[in-house]
């Protein structure tokens, strides 16, 4: 499916203002945000939107974009290109533009806090790679054990002490009033232990970023917009809250000669003239081997041969599309005299024929000659 102009997609012009370009990127994103306008149209349009936004908003790939179109700005696997997570987590995008449009009451905020960070991660595929499904491997950043300190994030050959305002207990009482209330210790903030000196490499954390490799399994038929998630593998959880989700964006590449419109695939078939006049075979790719495709005699350019279920087969099941390739008759070039002299007697016996070999250029010739006559030319 060719891509939309991402200012058409936003309904800009090309020197648009950052902020004509966050006004229009809001309003589209208020009229199809998926919690207040489920359904698939309005979640492709709102992923179409953002997608634009996010491009055009950023100073580079917006220029980027204006110089070389969509290929410039295409994201070849990794985390939007770059290889670190700027950008790449829902909550940082959707804390900029809709911080003030849900604001607290959309998304509870307060319940999340622990919770880590959603990632995405930019997975880009062949048209091959998406039909017939892959296992790919792809390497997130975690956070592991430091292994320096052994987790302790004290210096190595040092080891933490137990606090002293709490005694290691981790917890204070504190008197307010009649009341003693129990309360978490701000010196160890709750640890029971302190560290004099700190692990130089995890800078006292006892955790460092790594990256791990996951495998992930791109089912058969998936399509750019598609989104593959793995429970658990996003950013971890703060003080023992559960970790986020990470997203397998899919991106399918342009294919040179297939374009793909939901489940079926479409593919533009030059012939010789002489084939498009006289009929014959000829032989056509399909994602899975080559097929032989029958002209009849006096096709036109634009007719279309539908081969039934050499599409491709849906993710979510169903009916397999089909391949449609559509002709286009090809003038010849670069003639010999020879060559000429031969279309000019041809042409000279099909002028004799009269209107039966070229009746579409016949009846439009009828229609110009009324149109002169009607204008008095
Ligand atoms: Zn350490
Ligand atoms: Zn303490």
């Amino acid at each position: 499916m060719s891509k939309r102009d991402y200012y058409e997609v936003l309904g800009v012009s090309r020197n648009a203002s950052d902020s004509d370009l966050k006004k229009a990127y809001r309003r589209l994103a208020m009229k199809y945000h998926p919690d207040r306008n489920p359904g698939a149209e309005a979640e492709r349009r709102f992923k179409e939107a953002k997608e634009a936004y996010e491009v055009l908003n950023d100073p580079k790939k917006r220029s980027a974009y204006d110089q070389f179109g969509h290929a410039g700005v295409e994201t070849s696997g990794g985390f939007g290109g770059a290889g670190d997570f700027g950008g790449g987590s829902f909550s940082d995008i959707f804390g900029d533009v809709f911080g003030d449009i849900f604001g607290s009451g959309g998304r509870s905020r307060g319940q999340r806090v622990h919770r880590g960070a959603d990632l995405r991660y930019d997975l880009s595929l062949t048209l091959e790679e998406a039909v017939a499904g892959k296992e790919i491997k792809i390497r997130v950043p975690t956070l592991a054990e430091c292994q320096f300190c052994g987790g302790s994030g004290a210096k190595p050959g040092t080891s933490a002490k137990t606090c002293l305002t709490c005694g290691g207990g981790g917890q204070i009482r504190m008197q307010q009033g009649f009341f003693s209330v129990q309360q978490t210790c701000p010196q160890c903030r709750g640890q029971g232990t302190v560290i004099e000196e700190h692990c130089s490499y995890c800078r006292g954390e006892g955790r460092v970023q790594e990256q791990k490799t996951l495998s992930v399994k791109v089912p058969a038929g998936v399509d750019t917009g598609d989104r593959i998630r793995l429970s658990g593998e996003g950013e971890p959880g703060e003080q023992g809250g559960p970790p986020g989700d990470l997203y397998v964006q899919i991106l399918v590449k342009e294919h040179p000669i297939f374009t793909r419109e939901d489940n079926h695939l479409f593919c533009e078939v030059p012939i010789g003239f002489v084939t498009a006049a006289l009929g014959g075979e000829l032989q056509v790719p399909t994602l899975n081997g080559k097929v032989m495709l029958k002209i009849p005699a006096g096709t036109q350019t634009g007719k279309m041969f539908r081969m039934r279920s050499k599409g491709v087969k849906p993710v979510r099941g169903g009916i397999i599309g089909d391949l449609i390739c559509r002709v286009v008759v090809e003038t010849p070039v670069n003639l010999t005299e020879r060559q000429k002299e031969l279309l000019r007697e041809l042409d000279e016996a099909v002028q004799a024929g009269g209107s039966k070999h070229s009746p579409h250029a016949t009846s439009w010739l009828d229609g110009v000659k009324s149109f002169f006559e009607k204008m008095g030319f």
